[in-house]
């Protein structure tokens, strides 16, 4: 057993939350242990170079944009960025789709070309009225009606979830934009970029950037808490795990990622079906929504790296039930859970030395450039708190 050491601040979580918070208090002078039970920093946004020589993000594809300059500022001192359009594709009926739903998606549809007109006429016919949809399944038969429903979410979200649309926070469909153009990008946001060397270099750039950051990986919360004292912790783990189930654990839902790759040759006889060389599908993602395929989705993440490499890696996607003890990657968005999770958000509001930041310590799905918002209001609270040491 190692003796007990000091530090200003115990930061348990070496993701987006914790890294940046470190990144911050470190700047103002203050001494901050980082541990992550993991073999590696990054959290979720973890990538990695794997044996076919593809850059992947082992935790699931990790595709970041934002609306906020300010984020974009404070991560471009430690990144330079690769632009990308993210597009994805829907496979059904035995076809791909163009995805999110737009007018070439009405075009594949129909088998015939038209126009912005005739698809406005149509949804106007298939939608349902629903003047405040409060479900995931009212949301989106409320905007394209019960057939694209069927065809595109219904089966989709029933395997990732495991719970009917209808069970589900309008949010989660709703989040997804409909489009009468012919515009296919997946995302509506104003900056959709990766970090031009990948997460993990960032990530490493953020630590070294003082050098008042320690950082042990391997390490869990219950051995840190041994090893160190501290004047404040920061929490970016399960709020649940952090109050021992006090009372039960909050239910999550998991993933297994299955990968695969290709060589060149290999991929020699795919260039039809993914419309250039060097690739195995279309687009970056691909949706599987019929019920009869038990993964969501396929990625392929060299599409959006833009990574020169002549071999690729395809990575499926299964949903599947969390047990205590494996990731839990997805907090459910349902209001029984929330209503579970307040009981512990009552508890972690009486802890005056501890911050829960990150998506575990407040049970909620973020976008990356959400917690990072969330840990940049924090360092400031707490630098308001503490004050700076910096001189
Ligand atoms: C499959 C998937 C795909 C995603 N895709 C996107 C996307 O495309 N774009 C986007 O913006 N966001 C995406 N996200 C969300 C993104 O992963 C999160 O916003 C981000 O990772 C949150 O950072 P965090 O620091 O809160 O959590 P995490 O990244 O999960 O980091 C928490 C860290 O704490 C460690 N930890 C937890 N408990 C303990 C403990 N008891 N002791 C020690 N260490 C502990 C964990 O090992 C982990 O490394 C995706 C998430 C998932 C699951």
């Amino acid at each position: 057993m190692q003796a007990e050491a000091q530090t200003d601040f115990l930061i348990i979580g070496a993701g987006f939350a914790g890294c940046v918070i470190a990144e911050r208090l470190a700047a103002a002078g203050w001494k901050c242990v980082v541990v992550d039970r993991r073999a590696h920093v990054g959290g979720n946004a973890y990538d990695e170079t794997d044996a076919a020589g593809v850059l992947v993000h082992r935790y699931g594809p990790h595709y970041f944009r934002t609306n906020s300059q300010r984020i974009v500022a404070y991560l471009s001192r430690f990144t330079d960025w690769h632009a990308v359009a993210y597009t994805i594709k829907s496979f059904a009926r035995g076809r791909y789709w163009s995805f999110p739903i737009n007018l070439n998606t009405f075009e594949e549809y129909l088998g015939r070309p038209s126009g912005e007109a005739e698809f406005a006429g149509w949804l106007d016919a298939q939608r349902v009225p629903i003047d405040h949809p409060r479900n995931s399944e009212e949301v989106v038969i409320s905007q394209v009606g019960r057939e694209l429903y069927e065809l595109f979410f219904e089966g989709y979200t029933l395997k990732q979830w495991q719970r009917h649309p209808r069970d589900l926070d309008a949010a989660v469909c709703g989040r997804i934009p409909l489009r009468m153009n012919r515009d296919e990008r997946y995302l509506t946001e104003e900056f959709q970029a990766l970090p031009e060397r990948g997460y993990t270099a960032l990530f490493g750039r953020m630590l070294e950037a003082s050098a008042g950051v320690e950082v042990h990986l391997g390490v869990d919360f219950a051995e840190a808490r041994k090893r160190w004292r501290c004047r404040h912790l920061v929490f970016s783990g399960a709020v649940d795990e952090y109050f021992d189930y006090r009372f039960g654990p909050l239910p999550y839902r998991s993933l297994r990622f299955e990968a695969e790759s290709f060589s060149a040759g290999q991929l020699a006889q795919r260039a039809a079906v993914a419309g250039k060389p060097g690739f195995w599908q279309p687009a970056m993602q691909v949706n599987y929504p019929e019920l009869a395929v038990p993964f969501t989705r396929i990625v392929e993440i060299k599409h959006a790296t833009g990574q020169q490499v002549d071999a690729t890696t395809i990575v499926r996607e299964f949903p599947k039930e969390w047990q205590r003890g494996e990731e839990p990657y997805y907090p459910i968005p349902a209001p029984d859970a929330h209503a579970a999770f307040q009981r512990y958000a009552t508890l972690a509001s009486t802890e005056s030395q501890v911050s829960f930041v990150g998506r575990l310590a407040t049970y909620r799905y973020y976008n990356m450039d959400q917690v990072i918002g969330m840990a940049l209001a924090e360092a400031e609270r707490l630098l308001r708190r503490y004050g700076s040491q910096a001189t």
